[in-house]
C-alpha cells in the first residue's frame, strides 16, 4: 500500500461506551454522513451496529441507500433536506427526513408517499429549520388532517463545541427553545445534542436521543476529548530518498531551497489523497516517532520532508509515515482547517484498513 487510513475499531469501541455513560438513559443516532466522515460508510455503520446501535443519519438520499444495498436494515434519517422528486426513492428505501418545508408534508400527504419525517426546527442555526410560525401551520395540518407520519422533532445546535460565555448563553438558549417545543403527538424521537452538546449541555434537553458524530473517533471541535482513544491514523511510506548534490529549489512554485548536501525524502503521499496544502515549512509528519518538516509545496501525488544529516540512517524507502494522527487538532489549527473538513476530504484513493488492537 502506498498510503492508506488506519481506523482503529477496538478505540471505536471503547469511545462508544464512554459516550453511553456521559448520556444516561438516551439513546444514540450514529451520523454516518459524507462516507462515515470519510472512514467508510457501510464499515463504520456495521461496527456501530455491534456497539448496540440502533439507528442512523446520513446527509442524503444517495448515501441512504448505499447502506441499505448494503443490507443495514436499522432506522436510516437523512438530515440533509431532500427534493420532493427524491421522495419516492426515500419511501422505496424505507428512509425518513428531515422534514423543513410546509409545502413538503402537502406534497407527501397529498401523493400518499409513505415517508416518515423529523421536524427540523430553527433555534438559531439559520440552516434548514422551520420557524416558528410555519411550525404553527404545520401543526394545524398535521392535527387537521390527522398525519401520524411525523416521528421526530430536531434541531441543531451551531456553537456548542465553541468556548466562551457568549456561546454558552446561545447554545442554552437553542436548548430552551427545543424543550418548549409540543404540539404533535405522534412524535416518538427528540433530539439536539450533537457532539458538543453532549460533552457540555448533556442534562439540559428533554430530548431522548442525541446525535453522535465526531466525538466517536475522540475529537470534538479543537480538542481531544479527555478519556476518548484516538480512531484514525493516516498514513504512507518513504517513496524516495536523495542527497542535493547542488542548492536545490523544492517543488512547484520554488518556494523552499535546500542547500548542497541537504538530504530529501519525497513521500507517496499529496493532496489527491487529502494531505491539505499549505502551513509551508510547518506541517511535519512522524517516521519511527520522529517528526520530520514537509519542505516545499505538497504536490498532487507526493510531498517531500527534509531530512536531517543526523537522522540519515532512520529513514529508509519504504518507511512508513504517519501523517496525521493523535496530532491531528493541532495539524487542522495549523492548515486553518478544522479536523472535520481534515478528515472526511480523505479521497477515495487511500485505502481504510480497519484494525482492532
Ligand atoms: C453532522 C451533524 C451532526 C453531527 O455533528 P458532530 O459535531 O460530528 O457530532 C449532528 N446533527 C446534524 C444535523 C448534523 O448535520
Amino acid at each position: 500500500m502506498r498510503t492508506w487510513l488506519e481506523i482503529n475499531t477496538k478505540n471505536l469501541k471503547y469511545n462508544i461506551e464512554k459516550i453511553y455513560e456521559k448520556i444516561g438513559n438516551k439513546k444514540i443516532i450514529g451520523i454516518v454522513k459524507a462516507n462515515s466522515y470519510g472512514l467508510g460508510s457501510v464499515e463504520i455503520t456495521k461496527e456501530l451496529i455491534k456497539c448496540g446501535i440502533d439507528f442512523f443519519a446520513v446527509a442524503t438520499l444517495s448515501e441512504g441507500m448505499e447502506l441499505r444495498k448494503a443490507g443495514i436494515k436499522e432506522k436510516i434519517l437523512i438530515l440533509g433536506g431532500v427534493f420532493d422528486e427524491e421522495l419516492r426513492e426515500v419511501e422505496k428505501y424505507n428512509l425518513q427526513i428531515a422534514l423543513s418545508r410546509f409545502e413538503q408534508l402537502v406534497y407527501i400527504h397529498k401523493n400518499n408517499i409513505q415517508v416518515k419525517c423529523h421536524l427540523a426546527i430553527e433555534t438559531g442555526m439559520g440552516r434548514i429549520g422551520v420557524n416558528s410560525e410555519e411550525v404553527e401551520k404545520i401543526k394545524e395540518y398535521v392535527n387537521e388532517n390527522k398525519l401520524t407520519n411525523i416521528i421526530g422533532v430536531y434541531t441543531h445546535l451551531s456553537v456548542a463545541d465553541e468556548e466562551g460565555e457568549d456561546n454558552r448563553l446561545y447554545t442554552e438558549k437553542q436548548i430552551e427553545k427545543f424543550n418548549n417545543f409540543s404540539g404533535i403527538d405522534t412524535i416518538e424521537y427528540r433530539h439536539v445534542l450533537n457532539s458538543g452538546g453532549i460533552l457540555k449541555y448533556s442534562n439540559k434537553d428533554n430530548g431522548n436521543y442525541v446525535r453522535v458524530g465526531i466525538v466517536m473517533y475522540g475529537i470534538c471541535g479543537e480538542n481531544w476529548i479527555e478519556g476518548l482513544k484516538p480512531v484514525i491514523t493516516f498514513k504512507s511510506k518513504v517513496l524516495f530518498i536523495k542527497t542535493l548534490i547542488e542548492d536545490t529549489d523544492i517543488s512547484y512554485g520554488r518556494e523552499c531551497t535546500l542547500k548542497k548536501g541537504d538530504i530529501v525524502g519525497t513521500i507517496a503521499a499529496g493532496y489527491a489523497d487529502g494531505f491539505k496544502r499549505g502551513a509551508l515549512n510547518k506541517i511535519t509528519v512522524k517516521i519511527k516517532n520522529r517528526e520530520y518538516t514537509v519542505v516545499g509545496k505538497v504536490c498532487m501525488d507526493m510531498l517531500m520532508i527534509k531530512i536531517p544529516n543526523e537522522l540519515k540512517d532512520e529513514v529508509k524507502i519504504g518507511e512508513e509515515v504517519t501523517l496525521y494522527g493523535e496530532d491531528l487538532v493541532e495539524k487542522a489549527k495549523l492548515l486553518g482547517t478544522t479536523t472535520y473538513e481534515i478528515i472526511t476530504g480523505i479521497n477515495t484513493r487511500v485505502k481504510r484498513v480497519y484494525i482492532e488492537e
